[in-house]
């Protein structure tokens, strides 16, 4: 059986990178992943301009009018001043022009309005409060790499780096199936036996929200007929993911038929919840994963697994946070997999808190809604008392 790294490593060396791109306005960019390295296509800032309310004026000038000078003229946002005369001070405002002339800027608090004139601080530095063009970035400076997941702070630097237009990577295609005789969508009567699916659309949720086009391929009963034809005619798709069906019991058929019509990879891993985890493809273009069924386990697998394939399909790498948290309860466990408990995380004078909630059942899909994060265990780890150090990790 792999360790979580070693299946995540087989994962990481067996995706097929994405290669179709689409080139969108700014407007329909969020949340997809650059195609092509975006160039600043001007200056930041674009010219010399006041941070600062105030007035404007060359150093040089101070010391011979004791710093006293006379205003003359205006810098407001939007328009080009005049020359600095020299020996006077100009009104100017944030993000105005500086006029040429000028390499100063005295925010208005700190003058004293003398008649016409205004009286400037000794301590004035040269330089202060001017933004000077370039500062930031300059044109053609290269801004973001193949792989970067533009979020809404992006848009926001690329707009005013002058571009308009973004080639990025085409979203990959992923089909998404629950396996299981007992389902029945929400809405509808339960039957004895029967339960309420809830994999589904939960994952994919959680594919529309890496910025995959998800598609609901609905709920297969465990009837091999019926998972053979359903993966046979989703060799198109880049990603299959199924739910349910993935371990050793008689009914648990999607790894019979992967195994026969595509090729496994690994079929379990280390990890708890979501031992009985495949991967693998199927004809020459869909990666399969097929996840367990338990609800919490569908979930921890979906992260482990899927989240790092996804990004690495778009030249990428999913990030990880973890951090380090002071348990705020004991945990006891017998050593093996590498666990992850769900969690409640908080933070106390700085330090990073982790509750263990009670009810780590992987069926047990009630914890989640006090949920925020995880407590990874290690393989060898017998648990932790109170107040301990763990290992945390936010849950988004
Ligand atoms: P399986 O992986 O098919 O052996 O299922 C493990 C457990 O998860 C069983 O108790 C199933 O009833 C339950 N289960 C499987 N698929 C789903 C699903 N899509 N939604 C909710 N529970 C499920
Ligand atoms: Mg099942």
């Amino acid at each position: 059986m792999l360790s979580l790294a070693e299946a995540q490593a087989a994962i990481l060396a067996r995706i097929q990178l994405g290669t179709r791109s689409d080139v969108l306005p700014l407007t329909r960019a969020h949340g997809r992943y650059v195609a092509a390295a975006l160039h600043a296509r001007v200056d930041n800032p674009a010219f010399d301009n006041s941070a600062m309310d105030g007035y404007t004026l060359n150093s040089h000038d101070l010391v011979a009018h004791d710093f006293v000078l006379p205003v003359l003229g205006e810098s407001s946002c939007g328009s080009v001043p005049q020359q600095l005369a020299p020996g006077t001070s100009m009104r100017i405002f944030t993000g105005a022009p500086l006029p040429a002339g000028a390499d100063t800027v005295v925010m208005q608090e700190d003058v004293e309005l003398v008649g016409e004139r205004v009286r400037i601080p000794h301590a004035i530095r040269a330089g202060n409060h001017v933004r000077w063009r370039g500062d930031d970035f300059r044109a053609g400076d290269a801004l973001y790499a193949p792989g970067h997941r533009l979020r809404a702070c992006d848009l926001g630097l690329l707009s005013a780096a002058g571009v308009a237009e973004v080639s990025v990577l085409a979203r990959p295609r992923v089909l998404v199936v629950a396996t299981g005789d007992e389902l029945v969508a929400p809405g509808q009567p339960l039957q004895p036996g029967q339960i309420y699916e809830s994999n589904r659309l939960a994952t994919l949720l959680q594919l529309e929200a890496l910025g995959a086009e998800a598609v609901d391929g609905g709920t297969v009963r465990d009837d091999p007929a019926a998972l053979r034809a359903l993966l046979k005619g989703a060799v198109d798709y880049d990603f299959i993911i199924t739910s349910g069906g993935a371990s050793v019991g008689d009914h648990d058929l999607v790894k019979q038929v992967f195994a026969e019509i595509g090729e496994i990879s690994f079929w379990r891993a280390k990890v708890k919840p979501g031992k009985p985890v495949a991967f693998g493809r199927i004809g020459a273009r869909a990666h399969f994963f097929a996840l367990p069924g338990n609800p919490v386990s569908s979930l921890v697998t979906f992260k482990l697994f899927v989240e790092p394939a996804l990004y690495a399909w778009h030249h990428s790498q999913a990030p990880v946070l973890e951090l380090p948290a002071i348990a705020a309860n004991g945990f006891q466990r017998q050593p093996g997999r590498m666990e992850f408990l769900r969690a409640r995380l908080w933070s106390e004078n700085g330090v990073l808190q982790a509750e263990a909630l009670t009810g780590q059942g992987s069926h047990q899909i009630g914890t989640l809604r006090h949920t925020n994060g995880f407590i990874r265990l290690s393989e060898d780890s017998q648990g932790f008392a109170a107040g301990e150090g763990v290992r945390a990790l936010p849950l988004f």
